[in-house]
């Protein structure tokens, strides 16, 4: 009886160490789901570069990368 207490122990152990590897390797796949919750994606009306909803910065209906690019298409408006 203890030789098949010990093969159930060891069969035990080799699946809880499959199921966390398993686990692990799951992880991969979701990274692109949460960049998607990290919201929308932004153009740069000045430069063109995209950026996150969040960190973009906004001057009427543009959304700019940086406070510097929004200024600068400012600038560039008002001279038009
Ligand atoms: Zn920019």
């Amino acid at each position: 009886m203890r030789i098949l207490l010990l093969i159930a122990a060891i069969v035990g152990v080799f699946l809880i160490v499959r199921t966390l590897l398993q686990s692990t390797n799951r992880k991969k796949p979701g990274q692109p789901e949460q960049l998607k919750e990290q919201g929308a994606m932004v153009r740069c009306a000045h430069c063109g570069v995209h950026v996150p909803q969040f960190e973009a910065y906004r001057s009427g209906k543009r959304m700019y990368c940086s406070r510097d690019h929004a200024l600068a298409d400012d600038s560039a408006n008002s001279q038009d």
